[in-house]
């Protein structure tokens, strides 16, 4: 079984009998490409280069999240992120397996180091949703720690570097772990002197919204270092009522959210629509943070947006919104010493 798909069975295996909502929407997402074809009443000539793409990285979305697409539409702007089409098959110059560089800047199984000051811990091979543009979707999965135990060493590896003063949880996305599990390593994590602040990033508030539960807030105030969420929309449309209430929770249990989105061609290219994102965004509290450049992951080409483009789009939401709403154009280079603005 695909890793990805093996471990959600494990999650939802081990923790029926404490079933939550959100374990519940997270086991129910659709996984089937023919089952997402016949709920969105897709044309036909889709099904095939689904199917057909989907076994090099898994269909997962959320039936939560497929209620806020547009039935009949292969072009709806959520769907596009989410359905494998047989543009992913085509090879593109410049578009590899790893393209941010994650291997090289890997210190140990799980523990990547790029930049000064902060460590990223890989917790989990699964996510609530497979976005297609992925940059980690042929990520080596199979060789990072899962659970406590094997975390050890790579929390004491962040404990015998000063240097360090942050740590990011990510994946995967952290949040299909349970919060047992995730306040036991904040716990250890805050243990250790140096460190200041615990970042989650996660793509579940937006699209299993009860995701945000007490026991996640509980954790994530508890812990002496200073949590900060980064989630992920791309689209207005992702951000529904039940996305915005969970968003508003987690701001009101006094943590700072920001968003990241990644510039896509067909889901987010107008500045009409980033501009709609951002004015979302700051009605539920959350900041945009950043705008990535697409990271040039293997069968990710159609998704691609000239930086010309970008920088045009950029110059439109400057025009429209005060400063704070506008987010910062970065790319990504394997190597680079933080992110790189553009323009
Ligand atoms: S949620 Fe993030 S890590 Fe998971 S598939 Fe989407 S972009 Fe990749």
């Amino acid at each position: 079984m695909y890793p990805v798909v093996a471990e959600i069975t494990e999650v939802f295996t081990a923790g029926r009998s404490a079933a939550t909502a959100w374990k519940m929407a997270l086991a129910g997402a659709v996984r089937d490409p023919d089952e997402l074809v016949d709920l969105l009443e897709l044309p036909p000539e889709t099904r095939e280069g689904a199917r057909r793409s989907s076994r090099r990285f898994p269909l997962v979305v959320p039936r939560g999240f497929i209620g806020r697409m547009r039935r009949g539409d292969p072009r709806d702007p959520l769907l596009r992120q989410v359905l494998p089409i047989g543009e992913e098959e085509e090879e593109a110059e410049g578009f590899v397996a790893d393209p941010v560089g994650d291997r090289r800047a890997t210190v140990l199984p799980g523990l990547i180091q790029k930049y000064e000051g902060r460590a990223l811990l890989v917790l989990s091979n699964a996510c609530a949703v497979n976005c297609r543009y992925c940059f980690r979707r042929e990520f080596p999965y199979h060789e990072t720690p899962r659970g406590f135990t094997a975390w050890e060493p790579a929390i004491r590896q962040i404990a015998s570097d000063p240097s360090l003063n942050e740590v990011i949880l990510s994946g995967g996305d952290p949040l299909v772990l349970s919060d047992a599990p995730l306040e036991r390593l904040a716990v250890a994590l805050a243990d250790i002197p140096h460190l200041k602040r615990l970042r989650v990033h996660t793509r579940l508030p937006i699209v299993i919204p009860e995701r945000v539960t007490e026991d996640l807030i509980g954790w994530l105030r508890g812990t002496r270092l200073t949590p900060v969420v980064v989630v992920h929309a791309n689209h207005p449309a992702e951000l529904d009522e039940n996305c915005g209430r969970a968003l508003e929770r987690l701001v009101e249990a006094g943590l700072p959210v920001l968003n990241q989105a990644v510039l896509l061609r067909g889901v987010n290219d107008e500045a009409d629509t980033l501009a709609r994102l951002c004015e979302k965004l700051l009605e539920h509290r959350v900041l945009p943070y950043y705008l990535h450049q697409l990271d040039p992951v293997r069968g990710s080409a159609h998704f691609h947006v000239a930086e010309s483009r970008g920088l045009e789009i950029l110059a439109d939401l400057r025009r429209r919104l005060p400063g704070y709403a506008v987010p910062r154009y970065v790319r990504e280079t394997p190597g680079a010493p933080s992110k790189v603005e553009i323009g």
